[in-house]
């Protein structure tokens, strides 16, 4: 019997991961040391997501897509993210840029965009971060002025995840009177807006990661829930985010572990298979508790949500505990081969480079913990305590 923890899927949660996994095993896994040598986006992947109604699998069906739930959606990205990193930091992008109009978005802007997400994978961003507001999310600077009865943007986001291959974009920004946040939708095609910058990353090499840059105007239609309620849409849309975060860091941590294991069972020194050298055999039982339990927090935080509860607070940890459980995985994945692992193109080289920005993305572990110590410092100050 396999170590590692499994989740006990429905049938629905089953027919997905098997179908992911079957297309990792296909197609997306053998392209993998390409994206990354080539720094290439790979359009013929996006297409079979599209084909595979995985990209709009968490559209509810009354806007077109399949209903999907987290639980499914994160077997979906452990998969993926176990053969190709680059591919399921794709897949973790469109929930984060369709989730604001899932939560708060008019009926128009669901049926419509929400719509071509799920019937032609036409991806929508989240264009939140600027180079001066990261962590800071409260101090971003892209402004929104009215300008003959409508919002004139201007500003520039940066490291948008899908950025350039999305064709929309949920930009938040500042009322210049109010200086409340609002969140509008802006279509990349219109005048003023300008992608012209692709960051040449570390890891996950075969995504886009782009600037956005705005001079343009929108309608009242484009604002996206409440005007001036633009950070706490922002801060939902993360609080589900995370937890596919979490899917991805597990699905990066279990290719680590398998390739590690796999070496270590085969690799011969001191007259034995390394593993049976204590220092290496600990690391790999250490790797199958941390990832079990990676798992088991981020499918109780998916579960959680398709119950309908608030996992602000488990989907963070559950974030904060799998990307940094894989960050330890990637690092002994690479001891364990030795001189092999820290040259290309062994895979672990790659797993190496790619989780570290689960570390850093949709809340660095600093940020999260932030978030924890406070949800701590209200549970023991309220008046019931
Ligand atoms: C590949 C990639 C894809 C991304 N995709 C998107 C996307 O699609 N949309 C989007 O909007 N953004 C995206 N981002 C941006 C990402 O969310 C930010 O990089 C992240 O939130 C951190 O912000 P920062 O880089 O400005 O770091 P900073 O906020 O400058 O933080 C620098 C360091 O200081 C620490 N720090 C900051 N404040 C505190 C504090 N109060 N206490 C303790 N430590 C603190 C941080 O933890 C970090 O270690 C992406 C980034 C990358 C690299």
């Amino acid at each position: 019997m396999a170590l590692l923890w499994e989740p006990r899927l429905d049938d629905e949660g089953l027919r997905w991961r098997d179908l992911a996994r079957d297309l990792t095993a296909k197609y997306f896994a053998p392209l993998a040391a390409e994206l990354d040598r080539d720094q290439r986006y790979p359009w013929e992947s996006v297409k079979r997501l599209i084909d595979a109604k995985i990209a709009g699998m968490f559209v509810p069906k009354s806007y077109g897509g399949e209903g999907a739930s987290l639980t499914a959606f994160c077997s979906v990205v452990e998969e993926v993210a176990r053969g190709c990193a680059s591919t399921s930091a794709i897949v973790v992008a469109l929930p984060l840029g369709g989730f604001p109009l899932l939560l708060e978005g008019s009926e128009d802007q669901k049926q419509s965009y929400l719509g071509g997400l799920a019937r032609e994978g036409i991806a929508i961003n989240f264009a939140l971060s600027e180079r001066g507001a990261g962590s800071d999310i409260a101090a971003i600077e892209t402004s929104a002025t009215r300008e003959g009865g409508n919002w004139r943007l201007r500003g520039e986001k940066c490291w948008l995840g899908n950025g350039g291959a999305a064709r929309h974009y949920i930009v938040f920004a500042r009322e210049a009177e109010s200086r409340a946040i609002t969140a509008f939708l802006v279509d990349k095609e219109q005048p003023g807006v300008v992608i012209d910058f692709f960051e040449d990353k570390m890891g996950l090499r075969g995504t886009l990661t782009s600037n956005l840059k705005l001079d343009t105007l929108v309608e009242d239609s484009a604002i996206v829930g409440t005007p001036g309620k633009g950070l706490r849409l922002a801060l939902k849309t993360l609080a589900v985010g995370r937890v596919t975060v979490a899917a991805q860091s597990v699905g990066i941590a279990r290719a680590a572990y398998d390739a590690a294991a796999r070496h270590a069972v085969e690799r011969r020194a001191f007259g034995q298979a390394i593993i049976d050298h204590q220092a290496v055999g600990f690391k790999l039982a250490d790797m199958a508790t941390e990832i079990s339990a990676a798992r088991m927090m981020l499918h109780e935080a998916a579960q959680a949500y398709d119950r309908g509860a608030d996992v602000s607070g488990l989907g963070t940890m559950a974030k904060l505990y799998a990307s940094e459980a894989a960050h330890r995985a990637v690092d002994s994945a690479v001891q364990i081969f030795g001189g092999p692992g820290y040259v290309k193109p062994n895979a672990v080289e790659r797993y190496y480079r790619d989780q570290r920005v689960t570390e850093i993305y949709e809340g660095t572990s600093e940020v999260l913990r932030m978030v924890l110590m406070r949800a701590v410092r209200s549970d023991f100050t309220s008046p019931s305590k």
